[in-house]
């Protein structure tokens, strides 16, 4: 099956942290021979609906998963599960994600203080507001401020802002008010969608909480966690492969695409291999004919 369909089930626009509109990164997809493609905006389905028009309106073989990457706290670190074939419209979804976004807000403007503190010549209230900008009122991100750092010459690098302002060791990190992975797993379910622990092997844990993670996230009814990374060697897809079947875990696959011209494209992923049940295993659309 993975033979016959390219599969991406991980991907932003600009209603997050990517850079392209939802109609561009259809359209891209289709370009680079995705036939199925999740869109997995933080905390934000705001890019379903004209993803899923742009594929109606220029006739797009692209399969669309309604999907969201919710950004959870689980020992202090910022853990993020994917829901895919979530139904955008289950309310105590659409109310969660709000809540999330409310806490972006309010983190943003902590973070604004903390950077006006550290660069006195920045005012807070101001910097918020030009983030809060950018954002356009979808789901502020990190990502936007160390666009703005990079912008006005602060770091030479967004990787940089990272590291110095806005990263867990940074000067300016705010604590995030995340809803616990439990939460983010009932929610997913019950608006009738697999919940998927995004890259457990890029969160700066040792193997020893990675594992410890992964089988949490079984013990919490998780249904799958990523094999399949973005610029990924052999070692590390056969090292999550076994973790998923150890879990008893389906295991799914994604780019994480933000931007062009980033380190990762759509669709560019290994073969999962043999020994994982692939999380499209019982996906009628695709098991059919
Ligand atoms: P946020 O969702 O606002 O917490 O921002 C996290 C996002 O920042 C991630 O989804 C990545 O896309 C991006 N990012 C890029 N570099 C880093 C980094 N060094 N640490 C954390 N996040 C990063
Ligand atoms: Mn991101
Ligand atoms: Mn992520
Ligand atoms: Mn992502």
């Amino acid at each position: 099956m993975s033979a016959r369909f390219k599969i991406d089930l991980h991907s932003h626009t600009f209603c997050s942290d990517g850079e392209l509109s939802p109609e561009e990164l259809v359209l891209r997809a289709a370009n680079k021979d995705v036939q199925v493609l999740a869109i997995t905006d933080h905390d934000c389905i705001d890019a379903l609906i004209p993803a899923a028009d742009a594929i109606k309106k220029h006739k797009l073989a692209l399969q669309l998963i309604n999907g969201v990457e919710i950004s959870t706290r689980w020992h202090g670190f910022e853990i993020h599960i994917l829901g895919l074939n979530i139904a955008p419209d289950n309310a105590a979804l659409t109310e969660a994600l709000q809540q999330q976004i409310a806490s972006r807000e309010t983190r943003a403007r902590k973070i604004a203080e903390k950077l006006a503190r550290v660069l006195p010549e920045l005012d807070g209230d101001a910097l918020f507001e030009k983030i809060s900008d950018m954002a356009k009122g979808d789901s502020i991100s990190r990502v936007h401020f160390a666009r703005y750092l990079l912008q006005e010459g602060y770091v030479n690098h967004i990787q940089k802002a990272f590291d110095k302002y806005l990263g867990r060791k940074g000067k300016t990190y705010v604590p995030p008010q995340w809803m616990s992975p439990e939460h983010a797993i009932e929610l997913i379910h019950a608006a009738g969608g697999q919940a998927v622990l995004a890259h457990p092997t890029r969160y700066d844990l040792n193997n020893k909480w990675v594992r410890r993670l992964v089988t949490e996230f079984a013990q919490m009814r998780g249904d799958a966690i990523e094999v399949g990374l973005p610029r990924q060697n052999n070692n590390e897809l056969i090292q999550l492969a076994n973790y998923a079947k150890q879990a008893n875990l389906s295991a799914s696959q994604g780019s994480d695409f933000h931007r062009v011209g980033g380190h990762n494209e759509l669709g560019q992923l290994l073969p999962l291999p043999e020994l994982c049940q692939p999380i499209w295993h019982n996906w009628s659309f695709l098991t059919r004919g």
